[in-house]
């Protein structure tokens, strides 16, 4: 494996292996995962946990900031003299329906500018993880508000049709179509909805190129070439995914990584993308949601029903085909989404775990694997308490992903391309 690198090493960082992380007969994980996590600076921890554990508010400010909105457009009316509105231009077709929801949309935008301006500009560039200027950001926001405006308009309306149609089911059938816009969501997106954002690249390099088409073939990735994206337009964070199907399939990398990270990180990072497609991780996943949603729509129809006897005319809402009902039925997913937090971050730590480790053992390379979390910690706290990641982390932590690196690293070291005891494999 070594050969594949070599020429490569002049272009990119090398490898940093840290003293008490080199392989040799007194070799300890432990040890070797104190060593990698104390080359972060201390100013550079405290900034890196500072961002993070903001991070913990923001998920509640959101949430209350949200409540607070929806219920603000039901008691002022003003969701219900929406409908008015879209109705006397329109009638009370489906077109009313996307009618009522631009006009929420929209006001939803500008009321929340405030708090998603500071989310997601100033504090981003107060962290020094921003690359964009503001007319830049403003931009791509734009562009995702009129995606909110065409795709979840068509899921809007296919809700509200399904919600008028089956009186007493729809809420088994919309659970489905939420699925459907899910699943398109997820194959086709990165394919279809990010070059919207990004410009994508074939990779032409064919001494980075090569040995991760040899890696995808080495487990049954119908992957033929892989493409770069500038996310440096955006910011400095490393990244890199499998995504699409039926034919869509492709490895992309980020320019970040290709530009900050070594030819072992690059590996390690790819195998670990690599899991989420061989360990079939979208469909698993789906097969999750589908039981979310079905339980949250299900809840959703009892709290609207609950809702709606009580203080229904009060809000001028006049059943639960009503569009005016929009702020209420999303205030009602917002409250069951919140309290579902740790059971997503669980799952998608769970299956994050499962492609590190997948990826180490694939790439072997689980110095660069642990270079490759480091970079991750720069936004993402590296070493947090065991209930704070299990509740609050959607990632395994630095720690844990360095540590079963480090492990594999003990228990493998003849497989290693660091050290090759064994010798020819
Ligand atoms: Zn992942």
């Amino acid at each position: 494996m070594l050969l594949c690198f070599c020429f490569l090493l002049g272009a990119q960082p090398a490898l940093q292996v840290p003293e008490a992380a080199q392989p040799g007969p007194g070799f300890n994980p432990e040890t070797a995962t104190r060593a990698y996590l104390d080359t972060f600076k201390p100013s550079e921890k405290t900034r890196s946990d500072s961002y993070f554990e903001g991070g913990y508010w923001l998920i509640l400010w959101d949430f209350l900031f949200a409540s607070i909105l929806s219920l603000l457009l039901l008691e002022t009316h003003v969701s219900a003299r929406m409908r008015e509105w879209a109705e006397r231009w329109t009638g009370n077709k489906p077109l009313a329906i996307w009618l009522y929801w631009a006009q929420y949309l929209l006001l939803t935008f500008v009321l929340g500018a405030p708090l998603s301006v500071y989310e997601g500009f100033f504090r981003e560039r107060q962290y020094g993880l921003m690359n964009q200027t503001f007319a830049a950001w403003l931009v791509d926001q734009l562009k995702s508000l009129g995606l909110g405006l065409v795709l979840g308009g068509l899921l809007v309306m296919a809700l509200f049709g399904i919600v008028r149609r089956l009186h007493r089911s729809w809420h088994i059938w919309a659970a489905g179509v939420a699925i459907v816009f899910l699943m398109i969501g997820a194959l086709i997106g990165p394919v279809f909805i990010a070059p919207m954002f990004n410009k994508y690249t074939l990779l032409a390099d064919p001494g980075i190129r090569d040995p991760i088409l040899r890696i995808a073939r080495q487990n049954g990735i119908p992957a033929t070439n892989v493409y770069q994206v500038d996310a440096s337009r955006q910011s400095n964070r490393i990244s890199a995914n499998v995504s699409g199907f039926l034919g869509t399939e492709r490895i992309t990398l980020n320019d970040n990584l290709l530009r900050r990270a070594s030819p072992q990180a690059i590996m390690a990072v790819m195998g670990h993308e690599m899991g989420h497609y061989v360990l079939n991780h979208v469909y698993k996943m789906i097969a999750f949601m589908t039981i979310l949603y079905a339980a949250f729509f299900a809840l959703l129809r009892w709290g609207l029903d609950w809702s709606l006897t009580r203080w229904g005319a009060r809000w001028r809402i006049r059943d639960v085909g009503d569009p005016a009902v929009l702020p209420l039925a999303l205030l009602i997913l917002g409250v069951l989404f919140f309290i579902a937090t740790p059971i997503q971050n669980t799952l998608t730590r769970t299956q994050e775990y499962e492609a590190d480790i997948f990826g180490i053992n694939t790439s072997r390379q689980p110095d660069g694997f642990a270079e490759a979390a480091l970079l991750l910690g720069e936004y993402r706290k590296l070493d947090p308490g065991k209930w704070e990641e299990i509740i609050l982390f959607d990632h395994p932590s630095g720690h844990t992903r360095i540590f079963s690196a480090m492990r594999w690293k003990a228990e493998n070291q003849c497989l290693s391309s660091a050290v090759d005891p064994c010798g020819e494999r």
